[in-house]
């Protein structure tokens, strides 16, 4: 067995203990393998271990990946940042985006996601850690961005993501991940059909499993340590 295989399957592992810890059926939970910085040759490696769904940060990188291994039928996910002026190849290549902030690259997205595709699955991105983090839409703003990004033609809005501020206190992680559950739990009570919390990373899954993620997004747990600082890695 490769170092990914057996990597694969103690990730499986821990998310299945988690689930039944929670008292949740371990098929709730969706494995996203995180791949970016890592060559196509290790995306190979799990997809031969039956791994099915990828993330990658990077518009270049992951659409070139998209288009090497477009032989395996796999599913791909854009998990970074997202500037308006790189929303087309990610259009074109996707089958998710969970990293959704603003109105504005969500127009674009459903505006160039070609009519031959099915609509592109997206999650918003929430800020569940105040002024430590940047990145995602502050929760009194989501109402209105989820309102208007369900009304898009050509995406579907899925649900929502977060990546809480680095920590070890689990109870802070957790009280994170249970934020981004109430506000799925509002949304879906103002009538949208959500079905996704993308939440938790290598070191968290199961506090995220425990308060109800049905995606975890893992790469450092399947690959190991990136070759390189993502700061720096190409855009
Ligand atoms: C890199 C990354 C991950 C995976 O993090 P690991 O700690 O390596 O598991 C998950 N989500 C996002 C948005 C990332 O950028």
């Amino acid at each position: 067995m490769t170092l990914i295989a057996a990597n694969l399957q103690a990730v499986r592992a821990r998310i299945e203990q988690a689930a039944i810890a929670a008292g949740r059926d371990p098929a709730t939970v969706g494995l996203l393998a995180v791949s970016k910085t890592w060559p196509a040759d290790a995306l190979r490696a799990a997809a031969a271990a039956g791994q099915r769904a990828f993330g990658e940060n990077y518009v270049q990188e992951g659409a070139d990946k998209v288009a090497e291994l477009a032989a395996l039928d796999l599913e791909w996910h854009f998990i970074g940042p997202l500037q308006s002026n790189k929303t087309r190849p990610v259009a074109g290549a996707f089958d998710w985006v969970h990293s959704i902030d603003r109105l504005k690259i969500a127009d674009r997205l459903s505006a160039q996601r070609d009519a031959h595709l099915p609509p592109l699955n997206v999650c918003i991105q929430v800020n569940v850690s105040g002024e430590d983090s940047k990145s995602g839409v502050a929760p009194d703003e989501l109402p209105a961005l989820a309102q208007a990004v369900a009304a898009l033609p050509r995406l579907r809005l899925r649900g929502l993501m977060c990546i809480p501020e680095p920590t070890d206190d689990v109870a802070l992680l957790r009280s994170r991940f249970a934020t981004l559950r109430t506000l799925k739990d509002a949304l879906v009570a103002d009538g949208l059909a959500l079905d996704t919390l993308s939440m938790g990373m290598s070191h968290d899954i199961e506090a995220a499993i425990a308060e109800g993620a049905t995606i975890v997004r893992v790469g450092t747990a399947i690959f190991g340590a990136r070759p390189y600082p993502t700061a720096v890695a190409p855009a």
